[in-house]
């Protein structure tokens, strides 16, 4: 979360002076429509035709993605070494198995990687843009559209990031965002999933609210409802979001013209490379990214005084060597239900181990970020410039 205050809690107070939380609720008699009016401007800021909005955060965005997409046992869902472990876990939950591909340099999933691991048995990738960084959709759309497999783009950590001047999340079959403390958007918790298939979305909206509420109101379906979950959105989030959203364009400005100006001046630095990107202008500039020969020289440049950079191998479970639940099979809250003993899984690549994606290992060792924020004064900025600089000389 970058900017929040007075703003919300007006919109908080309005909703709670008007005692209607629920999220679906007749405007004729006061209902505000927080959430419902939310969605609409979401999917008009990410240019899909629907969007739908969920308590459950992003997980519950991407699990609801699969569940309409209909993937289930049987199914091989490719996911990237390199993202928070719910991206891997959202495939488990619907039944399939997570095959882990390797990173390329952008940090994000490696076509290369995806073309060498597919299998008759892959239905869908899974693209995760890190710390608002793109990954290169047309290069993934191109093989999946080859190999008829669906592709869900994770853009939890890029809310509002865009490839090639157009929105991320909307590149995909469907797309998933999160809202959670750490985004560039939040609500405390939260997502949302976007797609221009009205299937798919109807798919999403009865897997997210199985008992779909109040028939009343505008939940009519293009398909048959069956039972799903509960992760319904509620008036305070749709409220706070709908504040947030008018937050976005001026925060990812800020970010940008703080990354860019960094990069302007410390390119052509002694000892620093800006690691590559699918599309500089498109990435949301949550961090910058510089990248090393060694982990030794990573480590170094960013322990020096006023660098504050961190590595993205320490990161915990954004990297799939800590993913221990998912190495070790242990999914579920009941045996039968664990994806990895299903028949129907028995033949797929079920088996994991810490080192299989090397590359990644390596790249994401040798990886330093500096976190920026939107709010830092150019001083602050030049001065973590010189400390780049510096920091760099003494390699
Ligand atoms: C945050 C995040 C999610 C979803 O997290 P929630 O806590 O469920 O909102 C999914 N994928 C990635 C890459 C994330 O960073």
């Amino acid at each position: 979360m970058y900017r929040i205050g007075e703003e919300e809690i007006e919109e908080i107070r309005r909703v709670i002076v008007g005692k209607k939380l629920f999220r679906l609720g007749d405007p004729a008699a006061g209902h505000q429509q927080e959430v419902d009016r939310f969605e609409r401007e979401w999917a008009d800021l990410i240019g899909a035709r629907y969007a739908l909005c969920l308590s459950g955060g992003g997980t519950a965005a991407l699990v609801s993605c699969l569940a309409a997409l209909g993937i289930g046992p049987g199914d091989e869902v490719l996911v990237p070494a390199y993202t928070w472990m719910a991206t891997a876990t959202a495939a488990l939950t619907v039944g399939a198995i997570p095959v882990i591909c390797e990173v390329d340099e952008t940090l994000a999933l490696d076509p290369d990687d995806v073309e060498h691991k597919l299998t008759p048995e892959t239905r869908a990738v899974l693209p995760v843009h890190m710390v608002g960084r793109p990954a290169n959709l047309e290069r993934l759309l191109e093989i999946a559209r080859r190999n008829n497999l669906k592709l869900v783009e994770d853009a939890s950590q890029a809310d509002g990031g865009s490839y090639k001047g157009k929105r991320l999340g909307s590149w995909g079959d469907m797309g998933a965002f999160s809202f959670n403390d750490f985004k560039i958007l939040s609500c405390g918790e939260g997502g949302a999933l976007v797609t221009d298939d009205r299937i798919l979305y109807d798919r999403a909206r009865i897997f997210h609210d199985s008992l779909t509420s109040f028939p009343t109101f505008g939940q009519e379906f293009a398909v048959p409802t069956f039972v799903g979950h509960q992760y319904r959105a509620n008036e305070i989030m749709g409220a706070i979001l709908r504040v947030q959203l008018r937050r976005l364009d001026g925060i990812l400005a800020d970010l940008r013209r703080i990354g860019r100006r960094m990069i302007d001046a410390l390119q052509d630095a002694p000892n620093l490379r800006i690691a590559p990107s699918n599309d500089p202008d498109g990435d949301c500039h949550v961090v910058v990214a510089f990248q090393f020969d060694s982990e030794e020289a990573a480590r170094r440049f960013a322990r020096c005084e006023g660098v504050g950079g961190g590595l993205p191998i320490d990161t915990g479970r954004h990297v799939y060597s800590n993913w221990e639940t998912v190495l070790e099979h242990r999914v579920g809250h009941h045996p039968d239900m664990n994806p990895y003993h299903h028949p129907k899984n028995k033949g797929l690549r079920t088996h994991y181990s810490k080192d299989m994606c090397p590359r990644t290992l390596d790249l994401l060792s040798r990886t330093v970020y500096i976190n920026l924020n939107p709010d830092w004064p150019d001083d602050e900025v030049d001065h973590r410039i010189e400390a780049c600089r510096n920091a760099a000389t003494r390699l």
